[in-house]
Formats: structure tokens, sequence, C-alpha cells
């Protein structure tokens, strides 16, 4: 036994650092829209302990001397699965970087960026600093670890409500639009005039089921009404593959038959369980975690109806 201890010790040893060592992140499929901008498309999933949270997609716009990054992931382990991503299309280093809006998914990839310019509305940076570590919390539930690295990063520049623009960023044109607050209080969406490329945030999703969590669902209609007049050759949404115009359309049907059918059911004196019945779910059905928020979306929904007609 005596002679075993120290083979024993190092086996110990061996297997602490063994239980650290974690399989890669799932790729990234990088998709090249021009030759300066490209989608950094996520696995289209919830969190779960094999992603660690990635299921996000971003965006990169090749700057002069740099490159803007369009959200950041979900923990400082995904911000830097990104660089990595960016390091197969260019050299240049991410200067600056803008969050779509406060969810964990989309901005605590922030710290593996220290030094970068973060961009985002006035209000994703007042809630981001309220909710930052309440969604640390969430990713370390659904993924069952801890993310010791993982910091809230707020922006430096905010933009306030009804913000539509121009801004030049290290030679880009780019608008940003802060609309009335849609999928969530705190939207930012970007547009590139000259590419007529739109990086949505979840304002957009493809084939995903969007959460109503903190949604205004009326106000979003509106952002979507004014996305369809827009001249786009190409959307890169919050989730899913790249859309285009008809994909707009088709959220933006779906969304208002929605909306009109809880306040239909409202005005009947129904309640949101009784609602949810009658509602025709058809297009719903077809998109990825319908079951997992269905529920969530018509309660929200209800309560934006009830709060109108009050
Ligand atoms: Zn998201």
């Amino acid at each position: 036994m005596k002679r075993l201890f120290p083979y024993l010790l190092l086996l110990a040893l061996v297997s602490e650092v063994w239980a650290e060592v974690l399989p890669p992140l799932p790729q990234t499929q990088v998709v090249k829209l021009n030759d300066h901008v490209y989608a950094l498309l996520g696995p289209l999933e919830l969190p779960t302990a094999e992603n660690r949270g990635y299921m996000v997609n971003s965006a990169v716009i090749l700057g002069e001397k740099g490159v803007i990054l369009v959200d950041t992931g979900f923990s400082h382990e995904i911000g830097e699965h990104l660089k990595q991503a960016v390091k197969t299309i260019t050299n240049k280093p991410v200067t600056h970087i803008i969050n779509t809006h406060d969810h964990g998914d989309h901005v605590l990839g922030n710290n593996a960026f220290p030094g970068a310019t973060i961009i985002s509305s006035e209000q994703c940076k007042s809630v981001m600093e309220k909710t930052g570590y309440e969604w640390i919390g969430i990713l370390e539930q659904t993924t069952g670890r801890t993310y010791p690295n993982t910091k809230p990063v707020v922006a430096g520049k905010g933009y306030a409500p009804g913000v539509h623009k121009q801004v030049m960023i290290d030679g880009v044109n780019l608008t940003l639009w802060v609309p009335p607050g849609s999928h969530t209080a705190t939207d930012m969406l970007v547009y590139l005039p000259q590419d007529r490329i739109l990086i949505s945030g979840d304002v957009l999703e493809n084939q995903l089921m969007p959460s109503f969590r903190d949604a205004n669902v009326k106000n979003w209609i509106g952002t979507l009404q004014k996305i369809g007049t827009m001249q786009i050759s190409n959307i890169i949404p919050g989730h899913g593959p790249l859309m285009q115009q008809a994909d707009v359309k088709q959220m933006l049907n779906r969304m208002q038959t929605f909306y009109a059918g809880v306040e239909a059911g409202y005005k009947q004196g129904l309640t949101d369980g009784e609602i949810r019945k009658q509602l025709d779910l058809t297009e719903w059905k077809k998109l990825k975690y319908f079951d997992e928020f269905i529920g969530l979306d018509v309660n929200r929904t209800y309560l934006e109806v009830e709060a109108a007609n009050f």
C-alpha cells in the first residue's frame, strides 16, 4: 500500500484535472453575407448541460481597424468561443460590442472582451445591472454547472427609446434603432443601410417559439410592421437561420392573429386557460419549444390585453 500510495495520489490528481476538461462547445456556423458582414449562428436550443448555454446568434461586422460584434453569448466561456470563431474570419480584434437586449444568452459573454466599447439601449444598461446575476443563476440551474468567470458588464454608451440614429463606427455606417419595448423593454436593432442587412436580436426569431416573458406584444407587432417596410436583403435573427421579409410577414401574421384571438377571448370573459384552448395554434405548433412557452405567452398576452382594457 505504501508503494502504491504515490500512484493513487497521482491518479486522484489526474482525475481532478480530467473532471475540468470539458467537451468543446457546439460549433458555430459561420455564414458570410458579404466581404465585411458575417453571421455566427449558434445551436437552435435551450440551455443544456451539453451546450452550456450556447444558443445565440451573433453578427460580425468588419471595420477598418477592428471588429464590431453583435451579441456575445451566455457566459465568458461562450464569449471566448465566439472570439475563436471571429479569428477564423479575420485577425482584427473585437473593438466594439453591441447588445441587442438584456437577456443573459445575448450579453453575458461581454466580459470576454475587455477593452471593447459596449453599446446598447439605455434600458439595457439599467436592466442588466439589476438582473445580470439572476441570468447567471438561470444558466447555472439549466446547465448544472457554475460559471465563476462570468460577470455582467454593461454598456458604456446607452441610447434612449425612439432613437433611430445613424452612427459611424470604425468606418462602418450603422443605424441603431431602439424601438418601443417589443421583445423586451431593452431592445436595440442594428441596420446596415449600404448592405441592407438587419441584425434584429430576438425581435425576430426563426423557427423558434418566442418568449413573451418580458415582451410588449402590441409594440412588438408595431415593430414587425415597421421592419416590413424596410429595404432588407438579409436578416440575422436572434435565434435560428437567416431570415427574409417573407419570414417577417409570417411572424407578423402569427403574432397579430394571436393577439386578436386573446383579445376576443378576454372580451368574452374567458380565462387565459380557456382562451388557450380556443386559439388556432396551428402555425405556432410548427415552432421549436412550442410546449415550453405557449402557456407563458398566452398568459402574458392576456395580462397585456387586460391592462389595455382596464
Ligand atoms: Zn435570446
